[in-house]
C-alpha cells in the first residue's frame, strides 16, 4: 500500500488522514487522484462489457433469422 499523504503537494498544507482534497488550496490529494483513475478504469471496463453484451445480442439476433 502507498503511504498516507500527510501534506498537500501544491501548497504544503497539512492534510487530515483520508482527505480527498486539501483544505487550504482545494487541490486533490494523491489518494483522491488514484481513486479517480481507478474509478475511470472500472467505468471503462463496465462500458466495454455493455458494448460486448449489445454486440453479442445483436449477433445472436442476426444468426437466429
Ligand atoms: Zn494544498
Amino acid at each position: 500500500m502507498a503511504q498516507v499523504q500527510a501534506a498537500c503537494d501544491v501548497c504544503g498544507g497539512a492534510l487530515v488522514p483520508e482527505a480527498a482534497y486539501c483544505e487550504r488550496c482545494g487541490a486533490r490529494t494523491r489518494r483522491a487522484r488514484r481513486l479517480v483513475s481507478v474509478a475511470i478504469r472500472v467505468e471503462l471496463v463496465l462500458f466495454g462489457l455493455v458494448v460486448l453484451m449489445v454486440l453479442g445480442f445483436a449477433w445472436i439476433y442476426a444468426v437466429q433469422k
